[in-house]
């Protein structure tokens, strides 16, 4: 963890670095190496654990590239521990099996209030009752690692395997740049320590990637957790760099002084105390997520908070962790061979339903790809009613070979996009039906295409009535130009009405006409107005997700927005120059040099510039944040006035504050504009919660 004078000491050091002469001497390039290590390590902290950046990606890779060269040319200098050693191990021919110095036990389960009260009482009789407390967190559901520290070096890390002895996959631990290569644990007087923790993939990081595979006809990951622990086996360490993986770090699972000495017990004290160390040592340790409790109630409110909150939450969650604080008590309970007496885990009910396949539908897309969609009955599942469900594409529905009239099996994960596990066979009578998938496009009747080798049937007639839609649709969607007051429904009308044709003319409407429409009056005539000059000066990012440029999602697009300075400049950049940003391979970089090699598309951007559509990039988008708002977290609620609410959203993050989603203890501020409701009721019983309005909010940044 650096404190905000250290970040701003980093911060400076990284400008000097970047300025400072070539060494002359081994002396000289002993410290300018050092320095530049001590850079590097600072700002994949505030990106990889902090999840923002504070240098552009094109800085970071220069003091990345000054260290390999300096390092090159004195191998003398060369460390163990220096970030250029993250993924310059390559190869792992085979992962040797390694004992962890202390099993990692799984957790007894628990599943509602009397497992909770029972695991309680079991404890007092054992421990006493005085000063008894608990921790709750988040059970993360990802892979379990073990990292263990030497002298604040990491040496090695291992899978969990069956608890007992893992493997050993050091070289792809080091690909992650959320672990740290050291640590200074012997700040706390620890000569060695075995850290624990789980590997994980966040949900929107996983969605991308599922979206990327259907895109280029790949078979999709079925969840995360599987996903993340593949990926971890993966032989080339540069491959699982480019995994998306992230480590929690959740435990000391073990940790000795130079006398070999315990220090959990005697030095700290609690597991409270040492997720706040993890914290302090640069771990991605879960303290925000952490509850401390002393009764079961206050326990059984804080799991059903979390268990409301899991859809919301941008990490699968499959439970709560419930531990009993206090190291000394921990030993007296002890370990049954299975579990630790201590801890338990709290199940959250599984989001799994049952449901009929009544119809399948065939929906063309903007690039023409024909989704097969199930129209289910109607089930509720994990507080929402589920109707329809996307079959992804014909291959999917051979392989889990489900007809019409089917019992399925409706599974939602934390991509809260629900999927169709499995069908019930043993529920068949007879009556069901074979799904026959159009050859047909079912907009405009063209022959549909499927090339060899790929799963999507495609309509590739580009006047294709539907796909126009599509594409225009995607254009004002929310993840893309995000413009109130133009959904889905007013789109197809005015195309319906010949109000738009294409994109540009979203910027050309005339007002007094649509204001004379049925069903309009001046109000939301103002809203679309506003709403449209609001998205003219989206960042960069956001216009390239909305021109739907193919595999290309919001990572991507935020990659290609930081690296120009206008749009327009893609027009002179090779393929091979393309290669060479962050996570773009040949098939993103052949779509992206298309894109800018196509008359019409140029056309486009020129005339959205013209029309006052922003397609420069930002100075936000690479400007150092700075810290106004220091950590601290805040959520809108209601009418706001002064700002949009992704004005707000960007505003926090610009000021380095943090945006948290629902009302609850790790809440700091309340930003509450005319008619908050149901979210300013919730705030007010929380005492640490402070409620303050658009006003105040501008004073503490300005
Ligand atoms: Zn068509």
């Amino acid at each position: 963890m650096y404190t905000p004078a250290q970040e701003k000491e980093y911060l400076d050091l990284s400008r000097r670095m970047l300025a400072t002469p070539e060494p002359q001497t081994q002396e000289d390039a002993d410290k300018i190496v050092k320095d530049l290590r001590d850079a590097i390590r600072f700002h994949d902290w505030r990106y990889y654990v902090q999840a923002e950046a504070v240098i552009t990606d094109f800085d970071y890779d220069q003091l990345f590239k000054r260290l390999k060269d300096i390092e090159a040319q004195y191998p003398a200098l060369m460390l163990a521990d220096s970030p250029t050693q993250r993924v310059a191990l390559g190869l792992t021919e085979e992962f040797v099996a390694v004992e962890h110095n202390l099993p990692m036990l799984s957790l007894d389960n628990s599943y509602n209030e009397a497992d909770i009260t029972e695991f309680d009482t079991r404890l007092r009789k054992l421990v006493g009752t005085e000063g008894i407390e608990y921790c709750v967190e988040p059970k993360f559901d990802g892979s379990s690692i073990a990292l263990v520290y030497e002298n604040d070096v990491l040496v090695r890390a291992a899978t969990r395997g069956d608890g007992v002895m893992g493997e050993d996959i050091t070289n792809n631990a080091k690909a992650l740049k959320s672990i740290p290569l050291r640590a200074d644990f012997s700040k706390y007087g620890i000569v060695k320590a075995e850290v624990r923790g789980e590997v994980i993939i966040r949900n929107e990081v996983f969605s991308a990637m599922n979206e990327n595979r259907r895109e280029l006809g790949l078979k999709t990951f079925q969840n995360s957790r599987n996903t993340a622990a593949g990926a971890l086996r993966l032989k080339d360490s540069a491959e699982v760099a480019r995994r998306g993986l992230e480590a929690i770090i959740y435990q000391i699972g073990y940790a000795v002084d130079k006398d070999g000495k315990n220090v959990l017990g005697n030095g700290i004290e609690s597991h409270f105390e040492s997720i706040q160390t993890l914290y302090k040592l640069g771990f991605n340790a879960p303290v925000k997520e952490l509850g401390k409790y002393t009764t079961v109630q206050q326990i059984v409110a804080h799991c059903a908070e979390w268990e409301e909150k899991r859809n919301s939450f941008p990490i699968e969650i499959d439970g709560m962790v419930i531990k009993l604080d206090n190291y000394e008590k921990q030993q007296q309970t002890g370990s049954t061979s299975h579990h630790p007496r201590w801890a338990i885990a709290f199940k959250f009910k599984a989001r799994q339903a049952h449901s009929v396949l009544e119809r399948v539908e065939f929906q063309v897309g903007r690039t023409g790809a024909v989704t097969p969609v199930a129209k289910i009955t109607p089930v509720p599942l994990a507080g929402v009613t589920i109707g329809s469900i996307s079959l992804h594409n014909e291959d999917f529905i051979l392989e889990k070979d489900i007809m019409l009239g089917d019992t399925v099996l409706v599974e939602r994960a934390g991509d809260v996009i629900p999927y169709i596990a499995g069908v019930i066979t043993t529920a068949r009578t007879g009556n069901e039906i074979p799904i026959i998938f159009p050859r047909e496009c079912p907009s405009c009747n063209s022959t549909l295409v499927k090339p060899d080798g790929e799963a999507i049937w495609r309509c590739v007639n580009l006047d294709c009535p539907v796909q126009q839609e599509e594409r225009i649709i995607h254009f004002v969607s929310k993840g893309a130009m995000d413009i109130e007051g133009l959904g889905k429904d007013i789109v197809r009308r005015f195309l319906a009405e010949g109000i738009i044709k294409q994109v540009q003319d979203i910027y050309q409407l005339d007002y007094d006409h649509i204001g004379r429409l049925e069903g309009w009056k001046e109000r939301s005539v103002n809203n679309l107005k506003h709403g449209i000059e609001a998205s003219k000066s989206q960042p960069l990012w956001k216009l390239f997700t909305a021109l739907g440029i193919r595999h290309i999602g919001n990572t991507t697009a935020k990659v290609l927005a930081k690296k120009v300075k206008s749009a327009l400049d893609y027009q002179t950049w090779t393929q091979e120059q393309l290669m060479e940003l962050e996570d773009i391979g040949p098939k993103v970089a052949e779509s992206v040099y298309d894109f800018f090699h196509t008359e019409a598309n140029i056309q486009l951007l020129t005339e959205l510039q013209q029309l006052g559509v922003n397609i420069e990039t930002k100075l936000e988008e690479v400007q150092p944040a700075n810290n106004k708002l220091d950590g601290k977290s805040f959520l809108f609620t209601g009418t706001l006035t002064k700002f949009t609410r992704d004005e707000a959203q960007g505003l926090v993050e610009q000021n380095g504050g943090k945006l948290i989603s629902g009302v609850s203890k790790n809440l700091d501020y309340l930003v509450a504009g005319p008619g908050a409701g149901s979210k300013l009721t919730k705030a007010q019983s929380i005492p640490t919660i402070q409620i303050i309005d658009e006003d105040v909010f501008l004073e503490m940044i300005s």
